[in-house]
């Protein structure tokens, strides 16, 4: 039996302390930081971690969304990286591979002509904002409530909608989050209104085109169509953050192919280093060129393009190409689904299942928009008359009134000590891998009915 209450964490416990008085919280990105105490991990196999002191888990949360494939790099990743790091890790001058991984995006991802390689999801937003702000001459950015564009200064902002925002950081001048104006996700009418009223001071709308940081919201039908006009109309450019969806919703052409929407610029990172740091901004190379060396907006990285993060992106990337990955993981994605749908109704009828593709995670309210017009353009199941549909959250507000305490005593100890490893709060995503099985899912569903 998976179940196996007060597993053994001691050595973690130990490693946490030993942290704790020389990292700030223990951890070196704050989401680590799970209550009551992190494990430590002493190795991945395949779906799996396993901790300091030897417990298994089947893990969700896949480094937080990069790891495509799994722990086990294929063979012929790891051989390409470890033949990359035989000759060096890098050079500060140009390489192969940088070459390849571009021609690789441009081919596949629609908006992408032409891409600059970057360090981390949060650079590239960076980036690509100071981009927006320069192509442009203007100054204003419009991001959604509950998207998350990395550690970066002008993302970090909280507010009312339509209005300019404050940081919801210490640490940020008030004068840079007066730039950022934010919106309700699937608001068509705010958008509008914003446009009409100040569409000529805004730079670029940057969004999600899945709200990966707010459990997993997918757009209306129509609403990424509204975003993709109103830019055009008023000459502001429509940024598509692909941090997490990039190469995992929607496969090789990311979820501006699967929802039928070319943005202007579109940011990259996770699955495209194959587990190592990395970020692009791609777009329109019109665009794209305003970046020095040819033009005007400074951007540059002593390790950008690095040949170490690339060959295992390039090589991930023409695995998926090659292999059922995706295939493999959106039919596990929806047998999970359903289980979990049909598990609730049983046991949890207040709750819900949001995702599509590889992204899943329940939600424990069901308070959504129940008369919301207009379709999910997700398709989370593969039913058109998706079940779950009424009660998708459309917005930031409905997956707030969840019971986010609730969800953390399922994440631990009511999951993690039956052996499946989720993402630590209600709002992180979690991710199935090109390694987990039918066997997994069922192992996995097994639990949840136990938990909840
Ligand atoms: N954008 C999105 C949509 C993300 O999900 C993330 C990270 N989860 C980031 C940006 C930031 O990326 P990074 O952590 O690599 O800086």
């Amino acid at each position: 039996s998976p179940n196996r209450p007060n597993m053994n964490r001691e050595r973690s416990r130990n490693l946490y302390d030993r942290a704790l008085s020389v990292t700030p919280g223990g951890v070196n990105s704050p989401v680590r930081a799970v209550r009551p105490y992190p494990f430590f991990v002493e190795r991945g196999d395949g779906a799996h971690v396993i901790d300091a002191d030897g417990n298994k888990y089947i893990d969700y949360v896949m480094g937080y969304g990069p790891l495509l494939l799994g722990h086990d790099l294929p063979q012929p990743v790891q051989s390409a990286v470890q033949s990359q790091l035989a000759d060096g890790p890098m050079y500060g001058a140009p390489t192969e591979v940088e070459v390849e991984l571009a021609e690789f995006v441009t081919r596949h991802v629609p908006s992408v002509e032409m891409i600059r390689f970057v360090n981390s999801g949060t650079e590239a937003t960076s980036s690509a904002v100071r981009l927006a702000r320069g192509y442009t001459g203007r100054d204003k950015i419009v991001v959604m409530q509950g998207s998350y564009h990395g550690a970066q200064e002008s993302t970090l902002v909280q507010g009312t909608a339509g209005m300019a925002s404050e940081p919801s950081s210490n640490g940020i001048p008030p004068a840079f989050a007066e730039e950022t104006i934010t919106l309700p996700f699937n608001d068509a009418d705010a958008a509008r209104e914003l446009f009409e009223e100040r569409g000529d001071e805004i730079a670029c709308v940057l969004t999600e085109p899945i709200l990966g940081n707010c459990a997993s919201v997918p757009p209306v039908d129509g609403y990424l169509e509204t975003l993709r006009e109103l830019t055009e109309d008023h000459g502001s450019l429509l940024i598509f953050d692909e941090v997490m969806t990039g190469f995992r919703i929607g496969g090789l052409q990311c979820a501006q192919g699967k929802f039928g929407i070319t943005p202007d610029l579109t940011t990259l990172a996770k699955v495209i280093g194959g587990g190592f740091p990395v970020g692009a901004i791609g777009g329109r190379a019109d665009i794209i060129e305003q970046f020095a060396p040819t033009g005007d907006v400074f951007q540059a990285g002593t390790y950008s393009g690095h040949p170490l993060s690339l060959t295992a992106g390039l090589e991930t990337l023409r695995y998926a190409a090659k292999n059922d990955v995706y295939d493999h993981v959106r039919s596990l994605g929806d047998q999970l689904r359903a289980g979990l749908t049909d598990i609730l109704e049983d046991r949890a009828p207040e709750y819900t299942v949001v995702g599509t593709d590889s992204m899943f995670k329940v939600i424990f309210t069901r308070d959504g928009p129940r008369d919301l017009e207009g379709q999910c353009a997700a398709g989370c199941s593969q039913d058109p008359d998706c079940p779950r549909f009424e009660y998708c959250p459309k917005d930031k507000g409905d997956v707030n009134r969840a019971e986010t305490e609730r969800w953390e005593r399922l994440f631990w100890p009511a999951m993690l000590d039956q052996g499946v490893f989720l993402t630590a709060n209600q709002f992180e995503s979690q991710f199935i891998s090109y390694a987990h099985t039918e066997e997994d899912i069922e192992q996995t569903l097994e639990a949840y009915k136990d938990a909840l």
